[in-house]
């Protein structure tokens, strides 16, 4: 995980001198954000845009009701190909679509080997960035039935493949969305692989979800978001990919009668899915839903390296993580138990587009569970270790670091 953490690191380096206008977006990318969250308003319009261009669109107030929604608009199928999204992952969908015999299909190659082990994603955009090639192949292996050689190359072609004929022969797709775009009524979606293209052309229906987040208030917004995602995800400029979709395919070629559909999907279904975001909007906790998932506090996380997927719960990784499933999954023990293993370091502070606190966030939630009150003698050994946090050159070193810190808290809390 960390050489592939690095890897984007360099590529960041590398190119951070060909986004001169990077500050000024950044800042852009935040008076957008600070509008747009908890701004009913701006729902309201993207919701009635979207509905002009025909697209049909639900809310749901929970994952029980964004559950069924996408099970009664996928009606009598049993098959569904799906692409990368972080909300489907939050609401558990797959499982729920499984445990009514639908077949889900995850078509992100990351995200197909993460469903082939049954493992958790390590990124938000890098779902699989903690296994080998040769981890891969032996998943792999496993589940074809035959050697499987542990190239990139090999296994990207297998899992294409395999991934190519569900693709085929699904009438539904269902994907996420980056962004939406409330002037112009319009869903805009971010990839690399090309995936994404073949899942929402499916030729019945496309079935989007996702967050009250989401919502930008245009689509020029919208695109200084993908910018900066893009690039504090993967270090490059720009993805292979955005699809901008307001609407079905059309044509009123033959005498004038309109005709949808023609290309890709009859139907396309938008659930915009609260789950708490209108909770969090209202909260001393807003600035968490400015969030764009980029995932580079994670990249730059001292805990997270040591901890990986045990510093967050499921696919909420990181403080950023543990903060949104305390907040949004019930008072949820995995959750509480992960806070105590932040540093406070604001390394994620520092590093993220937006600056958003998390630290500060991480701290008020340990207030408030009343784990946070060290003695001042403590309080003063504690700083110790978080100022020499820098000095940590290994994951041995980080480990003492993370334990001394724990054992501070446990005291306090005695
Ligand atoms: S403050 Fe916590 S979440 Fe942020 S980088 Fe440090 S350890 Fe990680
Ligand atoms: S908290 Fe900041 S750095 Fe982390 S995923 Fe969100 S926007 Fe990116």
């Amino acid at each position: 995980m960390r050489k592939a953490f690095n890897v984007v690191r360099k590529r960041q380096r590398a190119n951070i001198s060909r986004v001169p206008d990077l500050e000024v977006r950044k800042k852009r990318l935040k008076q957008v954000r600070e509008k747009a969250i908890g701004n009913e308003a701006l729902l309201k319009q993207a919701v009635e845009n979207l509905r002009q261009n025909g697209i049909k669109v639900y809310r749901a107030d929970n994952q029980d009701e964004a559950i069924s929604l996408v099970i009664s608009e996928i009606d009598n199928d049993s098959l569904v190909v799906k692409s990368k999204s972080n909300l489907t992952k939050e609401i558990g969908l797959t499982e729920a679509l499984e445990a009514v015999g639908i077949d889900v299909i995850e078509t992100d190659i990351g995200d197909r080997i993460i469903q082939l082990c049954g493992g958790m994603p390590s990124h938000p955009t890098g779902p699989a960035s903690h296994l080998t090639r040769h981890d891969i192949a032996r998943i792999l292996s496993a589940h074809l039935g035959k050697t499987v050689k542990p190239t990139a190359r090999a296994i990207v072609e297998l899992i294409r493949d395999e991934i190519a004929a569900y693709i085929n022969k699904a009438k539904i797709g269902i994907t996420g969305a980056n962004a939406i775009a409330a002037e112009d009524g319009a869903i805009l979606l971010l990839h690399n692989e090309g995936n994404i293209i073949q899942v929402a052309m499916r030729p019945e229906k496309h079935i989007v979800l996702a967050g009250i987040d989401k919502i930008y208030p245009s689509i020029e917004e919208a695109l200084n978001m993908l910018k900066l995602q893009t690039f504090y995800a993967t270090g490059a400029l720009a993805t292979s990919f955005i699809n901008i979709i307001a609407g079905s395919s059309q044509t009123a070629d033959i005498e004038k009668q309109l005709i949808k559909g023609v290309h890709g999907p009859k139907e396309i279904s938008l659930i915009l899915v609260d789950n708490r975001r209108s909770d969090i909007a209202r909260s001393d906790y807003k600035e968490l839903l400015y969030c764009i998932g980029c995932g580079q506090c994670l990249l730059v996380c001292p805990a997270y390296s040591v901890y990986a997927d045990r510093f967050g719960v499921d696919s909420q990784l990181g403080g950023r993580g543990l903060v949104y499933s305390v907040l949004s999954l019930e008072a949820h023990a995995r959750a509480d138990d992960g806070l105590e293993l932040c540093l406070t370091c604001r390394k994620c502070q520092q590093h993220c587009p937006l600056a958003l606190d998390i630290p500060s966030m991480v701290n008020k939630l340990r207030l408030e569970k009343r784990t946070e009150l060290l003695e001042p003698h403590l309080q003063t050994a504690y700083d110790f270790v978080l100022a020499h946090i820098e000095w940590v050159g290994s994951a041995v070193k980080l480990e003492v670091l993370l334990l001394i810190a724990r054992l501070l808290r446990l005291s306090a809390g005695d």
